[in-house]
């Protein structure tokens, strides 16, 4: 009998095993339906030896130093700072648009503040700001919206920038500077040794036993657990009983190549041309020195492993219908980016991963304390004076 049996070994149901392993001294079963730990981090080396990202290009980024306190105890770092180019117009040039990329692509000397009334020039006035179309055009105006977001958009989510909440190309700054990293934030890092090595290490736990290509529903009617922590899709847990959440896809193309360096930076973006949308070469974000290179492609898709939850009014309407029958569930904690259906960042589902723990401190006696309840007084004493 596991105190707990956690469904998913990605970020939120590894740090939650870890946790509750070692703070608590609970027996945990983790398990999940792929064959390795690291979810959709997951990375691993290829026939050549060079280290990929299974599930296309991760970079970790946080201003939590809690977050980073946390995952350091179990990697060491590299110090990387993400920078990307857009192919557009036939010119590769930085994204987030910068004072660069406009110079660029249209031949200017602007300043950054002639750049500032350049822009204020072309962006549209829109009032209530609601979709992702409104985001871009209202800071930068249409024509660079075309340029390197309406395409782009098209084809990641299958949807119009119009159609999409407005938090998913908020996450993409427009900058009036020569600042040409993806991320500002105060720590950004990749594990020294790959995402897989920091979850091993994050793993090996006495109290841990991992089950992989293991199914909840080849153990749910076992018995052999108390209490249930759920990472995979909410819909999923309860059946579909008010239809499915909608998700968009990813196909990945993996590629290795028998020449040192493919592209200048590690993602090279492509709003206007191809059916994929960005490139990833690994090799500037891992650092590894290697006579080849490897590199992803991602083609979009509908069908396929649910990675994208699509931020809409409706879709939250019909999360908001699972996580009702979520919190009516006892013994059951629902976390990560699936089971709460949000367009979450690596380091936002560690801290959801700790606040729960926190959750779970507060409202549960742990193993240990439970112990130490039935310790009788006398024995007690016995062991004190001992
Ligand atoms: P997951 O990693 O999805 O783990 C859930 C696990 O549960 C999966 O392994 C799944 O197999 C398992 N599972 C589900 N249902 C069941 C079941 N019924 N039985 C058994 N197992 C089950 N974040 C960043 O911070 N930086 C980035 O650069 C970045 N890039 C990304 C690129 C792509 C292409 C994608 C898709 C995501 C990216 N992310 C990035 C987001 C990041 O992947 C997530 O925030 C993080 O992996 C979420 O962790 P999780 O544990 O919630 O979910
Ligand atoms: N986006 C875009 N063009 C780009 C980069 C991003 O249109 O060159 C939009 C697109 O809708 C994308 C969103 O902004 O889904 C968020 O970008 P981000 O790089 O954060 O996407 P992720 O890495 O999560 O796939």
């Amino acid at each position: 009998m596991y105190d707990w049996l956690i469904v998913g070994a990605g970020f939120a149901g590894s740090v939650l095993a870890e946790r509750l392993a070692s703070v608590r001294d609970e027996s945990v079963l983790l398990i999940d339906r792929r064959p390795h730990i690291g979810g959709n981090a997951y990375d691993r080396r290829n026939d050549s030896g060079l280290l990929i990202h299974q599930y296309g290009p991760h970079i970790f980024h946080t201003n939590s130093s809690k977050v980073a306190d946390y995952l350091s105890r179990f990697t060491e770092w590299r110090s990387y700072e993400h920078r990307v180019l857009a192919f557009v117009d036939g010119m590769l040039v930085p994204i987030p648009i910068n004072l660069d990329t406009v110079n660029k692509l249209y031949g200017l000397k602007l300043s950054s503040d002639e750049l500032q009334s350049w822009l204020a020039a072309r962006a549209e006035p829109i009032d209530g700001i609601r979709t992702s179309e409104d985001v871009v055009v209202s800071t930068v105006g249409r024509e660079l919206y075309e340029k390197f977001f309406r395409g782009y958009t098209r084809k990641q989510w299958g949807l119009d920038p119009s159609e999409l909440d407005k938090s998913v190309t908020s996450r993409v700054p427009t900058r009036t500077n020569c600042d040409g990293r993806y991320f500002t934030d105060s720590f950004q890092a990749m594990p020294k040794h790959g995402y897989t090595a920091m979850f091993r290490s994050m793993l090996a736990h006495p109290n841990i036993k991992t089950a992989l290509g293991t199914d909840y529903s080849d153990v749910k009617d076992t018995g052999c657990f108390r209490r249930v922590i759920f990472t995979g899709p909410i819909d999923e847990f309860f059946d579909y009983r008010f239809g499915r959440l909608p998700y968009h896809s990813l196909r990945f193309k993996h590629v290795t190549l028998n020449i040192p360096e493919h592209q200048p930076v590690a993602v090279v973006n492509y709003p206007q041309s191809e059916e994929y949308t960005r490139v990833t070469e690994y090799k500037h974000l891992t650092g590894q020195t290697h006579p080849m290179t490897a590199l992803t492609y991602e083609y979009p898709s509908a069908e396929g492993d649910p990675y994208y939850p699509i931020p809409r009014p409706e879709n939250q309407a019909l999360y908001k219908s699972y996580q009702r029958l979520a919190t009516a569930t006892s013994d059951v904690w629902f976390v990560g980016r699936l089971a709460t259906y949000r367009y979450y960042n690596m380091d936002q589902i560690v801290g959801q991963a700790l606040m729960t723990f926190d959750r779970i401190e507060r409202s549960l006696p742990s193993r240990a304390a439970r112990t130490r309840s039935k310790v009788p007084a006398v024995a007690a004493a016995v062991a004190v004076d001992a």
